[in-house]
């Protein structure tokens, strides 16, 4: 208790002994005792556990969903960088929503919303895995379905494949668009061939993967694409309680000179109006104006709407939830001990390593070990993957989630922290911003030289045997 006060212990014994509690150096100390003793020390005690529990509750509470109805789907794009993600978007904008809707302005604020056959979508303004693991990463699944972008002429290349396993590993649907199909050397077939390699066999071949031929640029296919995900999303069945207290996402945050902190927010069940208190991570604030992604004021936004809202006391981080709270004061205080919290699981948490392996496995916590792998050659990957795979046992099960060609990246740890996975280098190394973000998010991150040594480490892992020299 001094420790975290940063108060000697001895006056902080001093301070129980003016409230009337002889204490001695190990003695337990409840909560109302404590906040005597702080209160002479002029230190502010916030009790953490009750609060904000109790929003977390909320969250999962499907019991507070009674009036569960039919909701627009929530899709990002994905795909090769330069196949035509950002065409895309700009495209299915263009064509779905209408002048005067827009005021001639377009507004960026992460996400929008069009309307297809008297139904809505809702995208992802950002495109790319890399925003989508992130959030992940933060606890945040968003996307219901993601559209894989691939161009006709060039086929499935590195961050395609990126992008596949980053889906398989949220569970998340996709429909792959087939992109420039106007350009003279575009070969659809190719595309779908190369797909069946990773497991995506297309409808009209026999499988279950939907293909739809676009061109982004001479606007074709536009349509069939978005038919395609209200499809996707009528089988997916997705419904929200449009009633209940509102919960969500923050999608996109910055501050703005004059009208201060400004966040995008997904509401993802319940409906968020003006005058609502909201905790967002570990901010919070009262909405002082909403505004929808035309730019227009709004007083209320349901499921599957982003707004950008006004009034929150700090700049909430992209990934972050919110909910919808009873007053400002109580929310200020669920942040305030939020705060506190995230500070202690810093410190505390970490996540699958395979040092704890055997113990996790043991304690029943992990029936799985997700595993990425990268290296210098595709031939290495393979080799590893089917010798990691052939380790697993009837407790454990190890499964390769996403191998790549080069170094250890960013993305990589955002993936391994999304999924709980550990990252294994073949003769590749983390870069430096990887190297930071692994210790940050405490992912396990370990490089090889020799096939062997990464095998034999795994299997001691699993047999608690690894000796912790390593
Ligand atoms: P991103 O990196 O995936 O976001 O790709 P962009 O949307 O920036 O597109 C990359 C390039 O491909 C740009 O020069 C686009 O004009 C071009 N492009 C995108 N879609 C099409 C298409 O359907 N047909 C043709 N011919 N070019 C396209």
């Amino acid at each position: 208790f001094a420790e975290k006060m940063e108060k000697p212990v001895a006056e902080v014994i001093k301070a129980l002994i003016f409230s009337g509690i002889m204490a001695g150096i190990n003695q337990e100390i409840d909560f109302e005792t404590a906040e005597k003793a702080a209160k002479k020390l002029e230190v502010k005690l916030v009790k953490i556990k009750d609060e904000s529990s109790s929003v977390e509750e909320d969250e999962n509470d499907d019991a507070l969903d009674v009036n569960l109805q039919k909701r627009p789907p929530i899709v990002t794009v994905m795909g090769h960088v330069d196949h035509g993600k950002t065409s895309l978007l700009d495209a299915i904008r263009k064509a779905k929503v209408t002048e005067s809707e827009a005021g001639g302005i377009t507004q960026h604020i992460g996400a929008y919303t069009i309307t297809i056959n008297g139904e809505k979508i809702t995208f992802l303004d950002t495109p790319g895995h890399e925003a989508f693991t992130a959030m992940r990463a933060r606890g945040a699944q968003v996307t219901d379905i993601v559209i894989l972008v691939v161009a006709a002429d060039d086929g499935i290349m590195p961050q395609t494949i990126e992008a596949i396993n980053h889906c398989k590993a949220a569970n998340v649907p996709i429909i792959v668009a087939i992109n420039k199909i106007d350009k003279e050397s575009a070969n659809p077939d190719r595309v779908k061939q190369e797909l069946t390699e990773y497991g995506l066999v297309a409808e009209e071949w026999g499988g279950s993967t939907i293909c739809v031929p676009v061109s982004a640029k001479a606007k074709i296919g536009i349509d069939d694409l978005l038919e395609m995900v209200l499809l996707t999303a009528e089988v997916e069945e997705l419904k929200a309680d449009p009633t209940r207290r509102a919960i969500g996402t923050v999608i996109e945050s910055q501050l703005d000179k004059g009208r201060g902190p400004v966040a995008t927010l997904l509401v993802q069940k319940g409906t968020l109006n003006v005058g609502d208190s909201i905790l967002v991570g570990s901010t919070y604030g009262r909405i002082r104006a909403m505004f929808d992604d035309k730019g227009k004021k709004i007083k209320s936004a349901g499921p599957s709407i982003p707004v950008e809202v006004l009034g929150l006391s700090e700049v909430p981080v992209a990934g972050d939830k919110f909910n919808e709270v009873k007053d400002e004061k109580t929310a200020r205080g669920m942040a305030e001990a939020r705060k506190i919290k995230e500070k202690s699981l810093q410190q505390s948490s970490m996540r699958v390593s395979l040092e704890d392996l055997y113990s996790q496995v043991k304690e029943g916590k992990i029936q799985e070990l997700p595993i990425i792998i990268k290296a210098d050659v595709q031939g290495s990957i393979e080799a590893l993957r089917g010798s990691l795979e052939k380790l697993s046992t009837d407790e454990i099960k190890v499964r390769v989630i996403h191998g790549g060609v080069g170094a250890i990246t960013e993305t990589d740890i955002s993936l391994a922290a999304a999924s709980n996975a550990v990252v294994i280098g073949f003769n590749v190394r983390p870069d430096n911003n990887a190297q930071a973000v692994a210790e940050k998010e405490k992912v396990y991150v370990k490089t090889y030289r020799v096939i062997y040594n990464a095998l034999d480490d795994v299997k001691s892992a699993m047999i608690g045997m690894l000796s912790p020299d390593i």
